[in-house]
């Protein structure tokens, strides 16, 4: 799944192609969206920025319309210069903008969705949204607030995924993240420590950053191939700092699978 970092690199390169260039067009292939006139809507309007919070990304056009758009599980955002070759098959374009050098293309897109900049800010699941760990300034206190007032009994693992706490963090840099603090990701909420929390969010913040500028390439564990990661989806074997054998469970609501090396995180 897309986290935090994926997306904010994913709106660098929508930026760049196309901020300041003429849109030459734009369709929605996908049925879904047939009736949606979103060719017409936006025909002929320039992209002012493009920013992302978090999962989200926004394409802010002229004129006061946003298209906002969350990935979800499978979807991906495409760049391409004209001519080159999609690396997803055409069918699964929901949305494809052309300039004259570049295409722009959503794919997969489970949420993609056309709304006024009032809206956008009104809207209450974007409102809800915890400070961005990306955001040029980290809202530490604002994290620790929404923290505080949620779930006491909630496994810090659980409460880090949750957006209305904190926004970008997914299921890889959860469980990296709580590693690098030493903090067990099953340990109640109530039980960690303001350092602990902030701890949590300023190890994983700086390279969450790298990996936005590099393009997602996660790297947390020094040294090693690029997406080499000290503890996610390294069930079974022995930790790279201790030796005990890492281990997997699913957690939370949605049983999402986290990573903990029992020797290191307490
Ligand atoms: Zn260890």
């Amino acid at each position: 799944m897309p986290e935090g970092d994926t997306i904010h690199h994913a709106a660098k390169r929508v930026r760049g192609a196309l901020v300041g260039s003429q849109i030459e067009s734009i369709e929605t292939p996908n049925p879904r969206h047939r009736l949606d006139r979103w060719p017409e809507r936006l025909g002929g309007r320039e992209v002012r920025s493009v920013d992302a919070h978090g999962k989200h990304l926004f394409l802010r056009f002229e004129g006061d319309l946003t298209l906002h758009s969350h990935l979800r599980m499978g979807g991906k955002w495409g760049v391409y210069r004209q001519g080159e070759r999609w690396k997803r098959a055409h069918r699964r374009a929901w949305l494809v903008i052309r300039t004259r050098s570049h295409e722009v293309v959503q794919f997969d897109g489970p949420v993609l969705e056309l709304m006024t900049e009032s809206r956008s800010r009104f809207d209450q699941r974007l409102a809800a949204l915890g400070p961005d760990i990306l955001a040029d300034e980290l809202d530490e206190g604002g994290f620790l607030r929404r923290l505080r007032e949620d779930d006491p009994t909630r496994g810090i693992g659980e409460a880090l995924l949750d957006q209305r706490n904190l926004a970008g963090i997914g299921n890889i840099w959860k469980s990296e993240s709580c590693f690098l603090a030493g903090v067990d990701p099953w340990r109640k909420t109530g039980a960690v420590s303001d350092d602990d929390a902030l701890a949590i969010v300023r190890g994983a913040r700086p390279l969450m950053q790298a990996s936005a500028e590099r393009g997602g390439h996660i790297t947390t564990f020094e040294g090693d191939r690029p997406g080499a990661t000290w503890v996610y989806e390294r069930q079974g074997l022995p930790c790279r700092r201790c030796q005990t054998i890492i281990r997997a469970r699913g957690q939370g609501d949605d049983n999402r699978t986290t990573f903990w090396c029992p020797g290191c995180q307490e």
